[in-house]
Formats: structure tokens, C-alpha cells, sequence
């Protein structure tokens, strides 16, 4: 009986001490169309029932992650890339290039546009901002904003000009299981409705161009960005088409959705043990449903966790569907 207390405490002592597995607190945001449903559907500790976002991996300055477990419990996400590189495969990006969101749209969000890297720079001192999205869930007849039907910059101003957002819009209906890339340069704007899965450059540059003249609590209008909008957004809207590829091995099914030079996000479903090695400077993990362990931390739905270069190993167990960001480019 000592024995077995003795060999589960260095158990326990062993797993404190890797830094294999980092497990990130949430930051919520609350906004003027955010709701209740990543309280009512995934059990977060809300702040209110206009919470809009939960930036659930993210080192940006404007929602710097909290470190749950481990040697580094209490530290924010930025210092562990600042100080720790060895623990991302020593990455030469001079920030955490990624940020990874939960949006709960009650109410529409703004039409917007994002910029690319260089203009960024250039005007923002930021990254630029192509961001995809699953849709985790949504209501019946659910929109979407994806691009939009001027075919010269000329149209696209005149439509602006007299407010004809409802023939300019691309609208599209979207279905849970759903899959987008928005490269900067998208008109894009998601709609009341949607429980959205968002993987983004780690950036919080948005330009709005149409806002529905909708006021704040104190009747006010939000900002508008049109002109920087018009610098960056492209015409024509040219339609993404992506090509998943799935793969499927005992236990373990996985739809690689989307493969470029920024990221390279999959859905990975384990009913059973799920083994690989790990040559990837990070993995930024979330599970959407079920729970179960990776690497003996136990993971739940909802939770969020780097896996670090540290682990050369990877086990999976459990009953576990997750999205996993891996860095583009390779
Ligand atoms: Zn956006």
C-alpha cells in the first residue's frame, strides 16, 4: 500500500514537472451581439449573456492566455513563447503567430475586412489577419457574408455609397460540420446564430465597413473603417474552394481541411488510443466533444492545450473529437 502511494506520487510529480501538455485558461469578451451559448452548450464560466468570444489560444496583448497546469501554472502564454522558445521548437516568429477563438454570434456581426501582412505593417504595426472557421454549431437557415458581387472597386464604392448592402453581399447558408478560409482581403461577416470555431493570425485588426447602423447601449454608432476597407478588400470576390483530405487509421479519423503557408488545421476524431510521434514545434488543440487523456493529462470538451515540441510522443485516449492547428508552410 506505501509502495503504490509512493510510486503515484512520483507519478504525479513526474507529470508536473513535463511541459509537455499546456493547458490555457479562456479570456471572454463581452460585445454587443455575443450571447449565452458557450455557457449553455460548452459549460464556460461566462462573464454575461453578451459574451461574444472566448480566445481560447491566444498570446496577444489584447487577451494574453493564463497557463492552467504544470511548472508554469500562473504565467501568461507570451511569456512562456518569450522565454521558453525551446518549448515551440526554438520558432524564430517574433511573436505567437496564432490565435484561436470561440464567437458566439446572438446578433450579426459587423461587415468587415482584414488586412494583409504587409499593409499591417505598413499602417498597423500588426500582423495582417486571414482567419478560417468551423462551425461548431448554428440555427436553421443560418448566413453567412462571404465576399461580395461588385466586379470593380468603382461598384463596389457606388453600392457603399447608397447603402445597398442587400444586392452587394454574397450571402450563403451555413451548416454545422462547415468549413471556411477567409484570406485577408475577404468582405466577410458572420451572422445571428452561428457558434463559430475561429483560427486566425494572431492580430485584432478589423476594419468594419457596414454595421447596420446599429447603436451601443449609449446610442452610439460604431466606428467604420471604409476607406482602409476599400485599400485592402479584393475585387472581384474570387470564391475559395478547398480540397479536404481525410485520413483513417485504427481508432482514429482525421479531415484535413485546410493546408497553406499560414496554417494547417484538421479535425481529429479518437474512439479508442491514438499514438503518433511529434515532430511539429507546437499543436494547438481543442476538443470539441467527448474526453479522455493526451499524454496522461486528462482533456475535456471544451478544453484547450498546446502540445510543445517537449513531447516526442503523443497519446491520445479516449472518446475525443478536436480541431488541431499545426503551423503552415512546410
Ligand atoms: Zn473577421
Amino acid at each position: 500500500m506505501k509502495e503504490l502511494k509512493f510510486i503515484n506520487l512520483m507519478l504525479i510529480s513526474r507529470r508536473e514537472l513535463m511541459n509537455d501538455i499546456i493547458i490555457l485558461n479562456p479570456v471572454f469578451k463581452e460585445t454587443i451581439w455575443g450571447g449565452e451559448r458557450l455557457k449553455t452548450q460548452y459549460n464556460f464560466d461566462i462573464p454575461s449573456c453578451h459574451t461574444g468570444e472566448n480566445w481560447c489560444i491566444s498570446a496577444h496583448h489584447n487577451g494574453d492566455c493564463e497557463i492552467a497546469n504544470g511548472a508554469f501554472k500562473g504565467k501568461k502564454l507570451s511569456w512562456l513563447y518569450e522565454n521558453h522558445r525551446e518549448l515551440f521548437g526554438n520558432m524564430t516568429a517574433p511573436e505567437f503567430p496564432i490565435l484561436v477563438k470561440w464567437i458566439d454570434a446572438n446578433d450579426d456581426l459587423s461587415v468587415q475586412v482584414h488586412p494583409d501582412d504587409q499593409y499591417a505593417k505598413e499602417h498597423e504595426d500588426s500582423l495582417g489577419k486571414s482567419e478560417c472557421w468551423y462551425v461548431v454549431d448554428c440555427d436553421k437557415e443560418t448566413k453567412m457574408v462571404m465576399g461580395h458581387h461588385a466586379k470593380t472597386k468603382d461598384e463596389l464604392v457606388q453600392a457603399i455609397e447608397k447603402d445597398d448592402y442587400d444586392s452587394l453581399l454574397n450571402v450563403i447558408h451555413i451548416a454545422p460540420g462547415d468549413f471556411y478560409w477567409i484570406p485577408s482581403g475577404t468582405l466577410h461577416a458572420i451572422c445571428a446564430g452561428s457558434l463559430i470555431y475561429e483560427v486566425q493570425q494572431s492580430s485584432d485588426i478589423t476594419y468594419r465597413v457596414y454595421d447596420y447602423h446599429r447603436k451601443d447601449a449609449n446610442g452610439n454608432l460604431r466606428e467604420l473603417h471604409v476607406q482602409k476597407s476599400l485599400d485592402v478588400v479584393d475585387v472581384p470576390y474570387l470564391p475559395q474552394q478547398l480540397n479536404y483530405q481525410c485520413t483513417q487509421q485504427e481508432d482514429m479519423q482525421k479531415v484535413n481541411y485546410l493546408d497553406n503557408h499560414i496554417f494547417k488545421v484538421s479535425k481529429v476524431n479518437v474512439d479508442g488510443k491514438y499514438q503518433i510521434e511529434n515532430h511539429e514545434p507546437m499543436r494547438l488543440m481543442t476538443v470539441l466533444e467527448g474526453e479522455g487523456f493526451c499524454n496522461q493529462e486528462k482533456i475535456t470538451k471544451g478544453m484547450s492545450f498546446i502540445i510543445t515540441s517537449e513531447a516526442q510522443k503523443i497519446v491520445f485516449e479516449g472518446h475525443l473529437v478536436m480541431i488541431e492547428t499545426l503551423l503552415g508552410g512546410k
